[in-house]
């Protein structure tokens, strides 16, 4: 079914979705109406988190290895190094491998419980995102990808070192990385420029949130570090009390971001679903990306 590099080198630009791996048969029920309504829209790969401390362990591989069975979509899980020793990780990448998963997301991961809070590796785990990004590359043939801060991560001291970062989990053997979300398209765009003077020349896809509510316009930022431009806020905030008009207009900001983006070339656009697929089909079909 190709890999994630492969699907996002063509000649027209692509979209891609993010979902969660589902705690319930209530939430693996809207996850697979999800999935069965962005499928034929032919997205480049969806992909699957994988929970704090390997919580999610099972259902992440299950829930790719079902998709990768059960539809005709090219799927990806997510892996972290947190609460797991490099035994326990080997593992999950042949789990991975077992059932035909090619595309892996190589992320460090959060503290478990406060996700600023201190990192503290597992005494015989990895401490940063570059490790397992070779831990998966030696362990056997996949397509791997990593994360990327617009804005820096928030543990990052200066934007310099944050991008060293990234450069060494390339040169660790990413082939690709995927942004954290963000609002306006400045800071993207200098990372991609950044990226590329620093001589990696891996494809950079944007993460983009749709701002369907206002918790969707706060949490954001709040949690990706990416700033809250006023003039949005402005735009936005007077729809407060007003769900179906604040979701048009945070839409209609969504779709100018991706319009922005478009036109500055990059190669597809990685939707948050958050397991629903309503805004991400309207985008998708406005923006002119859903398959013909
Ligand atoms: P790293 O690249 O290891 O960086 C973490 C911090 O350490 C940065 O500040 C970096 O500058 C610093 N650093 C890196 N290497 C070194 C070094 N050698 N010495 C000193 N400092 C160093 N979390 C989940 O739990 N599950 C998911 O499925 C998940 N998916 C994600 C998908 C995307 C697209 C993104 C953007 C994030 C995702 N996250 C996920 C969140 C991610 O795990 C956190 O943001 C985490 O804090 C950083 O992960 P990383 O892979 O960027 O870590």
């Amino acid at each position: 079914r190709g890999t994630v590099t492969e699907r996002i080198s063509v000649d027209r630009p692509v979209f891609s979705v993010e979902f969660f791996p589902p705690k319930d048969a209530a939430g693996e029920a809207e996850l697979w109406r999800a999935i069965r309504r962005l499928e034929p829209l032919d997205p480049a790969f969806v992909s699957v988190t994988y929970g704090a401390g390997g919580s999610s362990r099972d259902r992440t591989i299950r829930t790719t290895a079902r998709i990768a069975t059960d539809t005709t979509l090219v799927s990806m899980a997510h892996l972290t190094a947190v609460s797991h020793s490099v035994a326990e990780l080997r593992r999950v990448i042949g789990a991975y491998a077992a059932a035909g998963i090619r595309n892996v997301l190589a992320v460090r991961g959060d503290p478990p419980g406060d996700p600023l809070g201190e990192w503290v590796p597992h005494p015989e785990g990895l401490a940063y995102a570059d490790e397992l990004v070779r831990l998966i590359r030696r362990s056997g043939n996949f397509c791997v990808g990593v994360a990327a801060f617009p804005y820096g991560h928030p543990r990052s001291p200066d934007a310099e070192s944050d991008l060293r970062r990234l450069v060494a989990k390339v040169r660790a053997g990413a082939d690709f990385a995927i942004s954290q979300l963000f609002l306006e398209p400045e800071g993207f765009l200098r990372l991609r420029d950044r990226m590329v003077e620093a001589g990696c020349d891996v494809p950079l896809l944007p993460g983009i949130m749709p701002l369907t509510t206002l918790r969707t316009l706060r949490r954001g930022p709040e949690l990706s570090g990416a700033p809250l431009p006023a003039d949005l806020v402005k735009r936005l905030e007077r729809f407060a009390d007003d769900p179906v008009a604040f979701r048009a207009a945070g839409m209609e900001a969504t779709a100018e971001l991706c319009d922005k983006l478009l036109a500055e070339g990059v190669r597809g656009l990685h939707f948050y679903t958050l397991n629903r697929s309503t805004a991400t089909v309207e985008l998708v079909q406005r923006l002119g990306l859903a398959a013909r």
